[in-house]
């Protein structure tokens, strides 16, 4: 017997069987002051997942049970909670920790913190333990990182906003997407369609930017006002100058991607933002490319607390509906979803449901 509370969870042992999940027990953190124990009801599947279990991010602490976009009822909160009451239908994103006391934490910035934790994947700083995320039974999270869900939201269409969406979410408020603003999407996956969801609910003339015009129809159905494929001659050349923001959603910068492109549909100082985490790290960016309009570019990780409950707000007042296809929860069925998210065979994101026939009500 283990000396830690225990929770079951579908596990992967290593990335060369990263599609073979196993279901075992693992050790979670002691239930602390702020700590909020959340009964899982479904978890989105993200990129981030594949990522991981794949070893294309590097190293991994196996084994692993990954699943950052978790929706569940918070079953017993610390005697300090303040945040969430018992009985209420809350979610956990990537991330669940961070000091709360440094300069980032104290100014929203709390997904900058240098001690924060991930959802799946870390180390508790006092005890070693390695977070498991939310192909699991449950889920054991400080306070700060769980959010009450809007009672207009669908569990399986609130998951993947905790993460896809708030990865799209965050650099859009913070660099000015409303109306009057011209803002591209760069790739219509997981994150590119919230991306698109969220511009429009925010007021922003919104364009997704795709290899080819396969899915422009989708982007047209999500809301986009425009479709622009970079396959097509002269792509770029009737939109020069003319965007504010470019949130880039890519995965990868495979072979011929000329990131000058699309720079050059920024007008003076627009952004370029990447939400996008390619394993690869082969941009090449030249200052000369960044002369003709001063362009500025950078990146975004989550989204801090106020702007998760802002998000969820946004989408539960406008309706917004996430585009998922649910599959119930099984070890077979998340490794022929991941090989299906691996394969960009998803429209636009999967959330595992049906988690009480598999451990119970
Ligand atoms: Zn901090
Ligand atoms: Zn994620």
């Amino acid at each position: 017997m283990s000396k830690y509370d225990q929770y079951e969870g579908f596990q992967v042992e290593s990335p060369t069987t990263w599609t073979t999940f196993k279901k075992n027990k693992f050790d979670t953190k002691p239930f602390g002051d702020h700590d909020v124990e959340v009964k899982i009801e479904c978890c989105g599947v993200c990129a981030s997942d594949i990522h991981t279990i794949t070893g294309g991010w590097g190293d991994q602490k196996f084994p692993l049970a990954v699943g950052h976009e978790i929706v569940g009822k918070a079953i017993r909160v610390g005697p300090k909670v303040t945040l969430i009451k018992e009985g209420e239908r809350v979610g956990v994103g990537a991330q669940s920790w961070s000091c709360l006391e440094c300069r980032q934490c104290k100014h929203d910035n709390e997904t900058y913190c240098t001690q924060q934790v991930d959802t799946y994947g870390a180390v508790w700083p006092d005890t070693g333990i390695v977070t498991q995320g939310g192909y699991s039974s449950h889920v054991r999270t400080h306070e700060h990182w769980v959010f009450p869900i809007p009672d207009a939201i669908p569990s399986h269409l609130a998951a993947p906003m905790l993460c896809a969406g708030i990865t799209s979410y965050s650099p859009l408020v913070r660099n000015g997407a409303g109306p009057g603003k011209k803002v591209a999407v760069v790739g219509l996956g997981g994150l590119g369609h919230f991306a698109v969801l969220f511009a429009k609910a925010l007021g922003a003339e919104t364009w997704v930017i795709s290899r080819s015009h396969s899915k422009e129809a989708d982007a047209k159905a999500m809301g986009a006002d425009g479709f622009l494929a970079t396959a097509d001659a002269d792509w770029n050349k009737d939109h020069l100058y003319t965007f504010d923001l470019i949130i880039s959603t890519a995965n990868n910068f495979g072979e011929g991607f000329d990131l000058s492109g699309y720079l050059a549909l920024l007008d003076v100082h627009g952004r370029w933002v990447s939400v996008g985490l390619p394993e690869e790290a082969d941009l090449v960016i030249k200052p000369q490319d960044l002369l003709g309009n001063g362009c500025l570019i950078g990146a975004s990780h989550l989204g801090s607390r106020r702007e998760m409950l802002e998000m969820l707000q946004l989408a539960a007042d406008k309706g917004i509906k996430s585009w998922v296809e649910t599959v119930p929860l099984s070890a077979e069925n998340l490794g022929k979803t991941v090989q299906r998210l691996r394969n960009t065979d998803v429209k636009y994101r999967f959330t595992m449901v049906d988690y009480d026939k598999v451990f119970g009500a």
